[in-house]
């Protein structure tokens, strides 16, 4: 393991172009990391090939090359780490943390979808693989911004899936045994991730993994309060325009126009942004509903 006092990253699933709202957590985590004087990684979580669209990870790379983001390393892609994520699940099942699992959507729906123990009508050919959550397990950590989060996993999640019956690793896993194995020390992405960081710290408390810090950066909106990346509003941004939408994400961070006002090219642009990045001014609220950046 690499170590590092500062190390951020970016980790798109490559379901489609990057939209404002992926673009926002880039930029969020390189500023971050750069105001720390640390490193800056790139991931591309491509463990989900019935989600992944053809094309979709050059796409997003050159979008975050067009806006100047580069990694101060080479990209990591979860497909071609299977063995790490293999031997997380082995160590996993030999110490009796996990258990195979033949319980589909149907069999778990009189219990909310949360599984607690094992209620499979049937034996699957493939079963699923989930970590066995203790009763109590109640976790809370100090967000870097959205301050203390708590949860209850075992009342609130139940024994998570980490192999899927389809074959397909789940998110939890990877990016708990990757954020350890890449020497990640702060995690900074979007709030909708904000309910999943109780499941990667037991994981990686299961696993003997140190915990990284994790800050959450507010979500953008469309008009209609739904997330934007969830919604038609979720535009591909354009990577010909960058230094008015990195102007707008930087006001959507909360920071002071007036930091870039000098800037005509993109280098300039971000080394202002390094700069004279202020953490303290990142909100918790999503920017006002409806504003999409321009380009
Ligand atoms: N790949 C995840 C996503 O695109 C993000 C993972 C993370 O930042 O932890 O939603």
């Amino acid at each position: 393991m690499i170590s590092s006092s500062y190390r951020g990253r970016f980790a798109p699933s490559p379901t489609g172009p990057l939209h404002p709202g992926s673009l926002l957590a880039a930029f969020g985590s390189w500023l971050l990391a750069r105001h720390a004087g640390g490193q800056w990684l790139v991931r591309i979580e491509d463990v989900d090939p019935p989600r992944e669209v053809t094309g979709a990870a050059d796409s997003q790379l050159a979008t975050l090359a067009a806006f100047g983001l580069h990694p101060d390393l080479p990209v990591v892609y979860q497909s071609r780490r299977h063995g790490l994520y293999r031997a997380a699940i082995d160590s996993l099942l030999a110490q009796g943390k996990a258990f195979r699992c033949h319980c589909s959507r149907t069999d778990l729906a009189g219990q909310q979808g949360i599984h607690r123990q094992c209620v499979a009508g049937r034996e699957r050919p493939h079963p699923a693989i989930r970590l066995r959550v203790a009763d109590g397990s109640h976790i809370g950590f100090d967000d870097g911004l959205q301050g203390c989060f708590e949860q209850s996993v075992d009342r609130e999640v139940g024994d998570f899936v980490l192999l899927r019956a389809d074959g397909c690793w789940a998110y939890q896993l990877a990016v708990v045994v990757d954020d350890a194995e890449q020497g990640i020390t702060h995690v900074v992405r979007g709030a909708d991730l904000l309910d999943s960081t109780p499941r990667q710290i037991l994981l990686q408390q299961a696993l003997g993994l140190p915990t990284p810090h994790y800050l959450h950066l507010p979500l953008l909106l469309d008009a209609n309060g739904h997330k934007l990346s969830k919604s038609l509003a979720a535009l591909p941004v354009d990577g010909r325009q960058p230094l008015p939408v990195l102007r707008w994400l930087w006001t959507a961070l909360g920071q002071s126009p007036s930091r870039l006002e000098t800037a005509t090219t993109l280098p300039e642009l971000l080394q202002q942004a390094a700069a004279g990045f202020e953490p303290a001014r990142l909100r918790t609220a999503a920017p006002k509903p409806g504003d999409i950046p321009p380009g």
